[in-house]
């Protein structure tokens, strides 16, 4: 897992937003709640774009209700270490039935169109967050 120390060692003080662009997401993928433009880290467009393009091929993009944030300087809820939403290689999406701690309910089919596109999946976790990709690697 991508851990925040990682992060400041590659992106530097979130607050600087040094890696952060709008991104102008291509029109063919603005299909539902996909939004026209992410304020996130340059590192996410090309991973994103895949993960759109995987939900709208496959028909998973009726399954995603609501885009929830990317970029978010903040502590992990509960914790002392930094999300990995303060350098905005983090997404969250249908925040209201994927809550922290809670059983996810997104389908396999549509975890795996961001995991096939280099994310991983916060539904795996101990203490779950389903609503939650964030990149694999960085
Ligand atoms: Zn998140």
């Amino acid at each position: 897992m991508v851990t925040s120390t990682q992060c400041l060692n590659k992106y530097g003080d979130p607050t600087l937003e040094r890696n952060m662009v709008l991104w102008d997401v291509p029109g063919y993928l603005e299909i539902g709640v996909i939004p026209k433009k992410i304020y996130c880290n340059r590192d996410m467009m090309a991973p994103l774009a895949a993960a759109f393009q995987a939900l709208i091929t496959t028909g998973c993009v009726n399954e995603l209700k609501t885009w929830d944030g990317c970029f978010n300087i903040r502590k992990k809820r509960g914790l002392t270490s930094m999300s990995l939403h303060s350098w905005g290689v983090a997404i969250d999406v249908n925040a209201a039935w994927n809550g922290l701690g809670k059983e996810p309910v997104l389908s396999k089919e549509f975890v795996k169109c961001f995991t096939d596109a280099g994310f991983e999946w916060g539904g795996t976790w101990s203490r779950k967050d389903g609503m939650h990709f964030q990149l694999a690697k960085i």
